[in-house]
């Protein structure tokens, strides 16, 4: 297939400047670039593949019309609630659809050793996250911080009940089952993300740190290169990258 003709979405935000410098370095042109005040509709009528970087509150208008439009989707916009989101995955899945809390490629393998790691350690291994952004994020915890958390309680076969957001007071001790969530807030940090699995004896922590975001630039790039090839249907950067088992 010819290149893409690609729309952005969120295009002079951090990641918008990001996708245009990535663009640039790749010699990819931009069909469209959207702004909130900017006609959606109109403008996806000029592409092939949107790629998202703008709100949640636009994600359920930018599937409907990727639907009505027959357009493919590149989602990387955060802050969704799980139950949004599990709202909304399968009507992203009526058109090529990759969906991606982080598109860098270290991210990604990121996911598969934790999942991996909390597979193989027990629940006498206690699992806490710890997750490090800037301090104009409007989240917490963040997307990635999400999926490596869903990744724990997965292979421990627990639910969000387990996850405890920060400690304060008389906590008491530990509960082994409880999953503990840490997000920091700060300065320019792009993102750090570390999982802790602290058992008897030994710890084993797994941190992948971001220095520039050029990275999920380029991750977001590649998945709209990949995913205009695709048949409809929602996928991660483990599809693209072959990390799913
Ligand atoms: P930002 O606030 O700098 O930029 C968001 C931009 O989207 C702003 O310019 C805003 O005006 C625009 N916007 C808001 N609503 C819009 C709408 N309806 N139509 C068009 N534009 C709209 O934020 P950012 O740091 O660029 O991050 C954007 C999103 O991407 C956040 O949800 C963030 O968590 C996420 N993010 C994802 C990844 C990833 O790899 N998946 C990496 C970094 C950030």
């Amino acid at each position: 297939m010819s290149t893409p003709r690609l729309i952005l979405l969120g295009a002079s935000g951090r990641m918008g400047l990001a996708i245009q410098a990535a663009a640039a370095e790749a010699k990819l042109p931009l069909a469209a670039m959207v702004n909130s005040r900017d006609d959606l509709a109109a403008a996806m009528d000029l592409g092939d593949v949107v790629i998202d970087f703008s709100s949640h509150h636009t994600t359920i208008k930018l599937i409907e019309l990727a639907i009505q439009k027959k357009k493919a989707l590149v989602i990387g916009t955060t802050g969704h609630t799980t139950a949004q989101k599990q709202h909304l995955l399968p009507l992203a899945a009526q058109v090529p659809t990759v969906w991606s809390g982080n598109f860098s490629v270290g991210v990604n393998l990121l996911f598969a050793l934790t999942a991996r790691a909390a597979r193989t350690l027990d629940e006498s291994y206690d699992a806490e996250l710890i997750e490090l952004h800037h301090r104009q994020k409007k989240d917490a915890p963040s997307g990635t911080a999400a999926r490596l958390l869903e990744l724990i309680l997965e292979a421990r076969r627990l639910d969000e009940k387990a996850l405890k957001h920060g400690r304060v007071g008389l906590t008491g001790t530990r509960d082994t089952r409880e999953v503990g969530v840490h997000a920091l807030r700060g300065g320019d940090i792009v993102g750090e993300h570390t999982v802790l699995f602290a058992g008897p004896g030994e710890r084993l922590e797994l941190t992948h740190r971001a220095t520039d975001r050029m990275i999920f630039a380029r991750g977001a790039l590649r998945a709209a290169q990949w995913v205009v090839q695709q048949t409809p249907g929602a996928y991660d950067m483990q599809d693209l990258l072959g990390l799913n088992d």
